[in-house]
């Protein structure tokens, strides 16, 4: 299996940032899991294969890529694109974002063989499949709807966290896996602003390592969705913690199990 973090932000000399404004992971080239900026950094490959799209959650920087990557391969696109998502989740994007006053109702325009857009409800604790990779969804714990998956080629199994302020949905889910290559979990902000990513929640590197020692995923841990302008102080947070296997996620670079 192979995993790519699509990048989201720019650096000065106009070459992709490792701050990370939107969530989207591309599996195989194929399968994307969120949409934050996969209409803005997808390769050709991509354009030319992805038609499914498995969301975390409805937040912005996790579908913000969503309606411009359809509008992008709309003229062209000769089966509809699949959003596997929880149904409230669905909701927000008929009701909020393809409502034709902020885009076009995807779902309402025929691209021949069916509509440009296809909803897929998925429910937590349930598993459904894309071609060979199977996707295990489970609760995680968001200020709105959310799910985490366990994602399967058959030879390897990873886990993405999603936005979420506890590992505990992934830990139940985790008993049925014997053999995890890799767990990429997110780490929104730094110790000092624990109030704020409880508020809203997401995990600090404190929060992050309490929640690994209780799960031990005995796994390399790759972190992602680090808020761009605390990415300095949460990577740093993280070094001096000193957890065994885990480092930051690198933007554009291919990881294969
Ligand atoms: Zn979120």
């Amino acid at each position: 299996m192979d995993l790519r973090l699509l990048p989201s932000t720019f650096g000065p000399d106009g070459s992709a940032s490792s701050k990370q404004h939107l969530a989207c992971i591309v599996i195989n080239e194929a399968i994307a899991v969120d949409a934050g900026s996969l209409a803005m950094a997808a390769s050709d490959e991509m354009r030319s294969r992805v038609r499914d799209v498995v969301l975390t959650h409805a937040h912005l920087d996790h579908i913000a890529g969503l309606p411009l990557f359809v509008d992008d391969l709309y003229a062209w696109l000769d089966v509809p694109i699949k959003i596997h998502a929880l149904q409230e989740v669905i909701d927000v994007l008929e009701r909020d974002i393809f409502n034709w006053s902020v885009f076009p109702r995807f779902s309402e325009l025929s691209i021949g063989p069916g509509p440009a857009i296809e909803y897929r409800p998925i429910t937590s604790g349930q598993a459904f499949s894309i071609a060979d990779v199977t996707f295990h969804a489970f609760a995680s714990e968001h200020k709105v709807p959310s799910a985490g998956y366990l994602i399967t080629d058959g030879a390897s199994t990873v886990a993405i966290s999603g936005d979420t302020a506890t590992l505990d949905g992934l830990g139940e889910s985790l008993s049925t896996v014997k053999d995890l290559k890799a767990l990429i979990v997110e780490c929104a902000f730094p110790d000092e602003l624990t109030q704020i990513a409880e508020t809203s929640y997401h995990m600090t590197p404190a929060t992050l390592a309490e929640h690994l020692n209780k799960l031990k995923p005995g796994c390399p841990i790759y972190v992602c969705n680090i808020k761009p302008s605390y990415r300095d102080k949460v990577v740093s947070q993280l070094a001096s913690l000193n957890i065994s296997g885990l480092e930051i996620m690198s933007v554009g670079k291919t990881y294969s199990w």
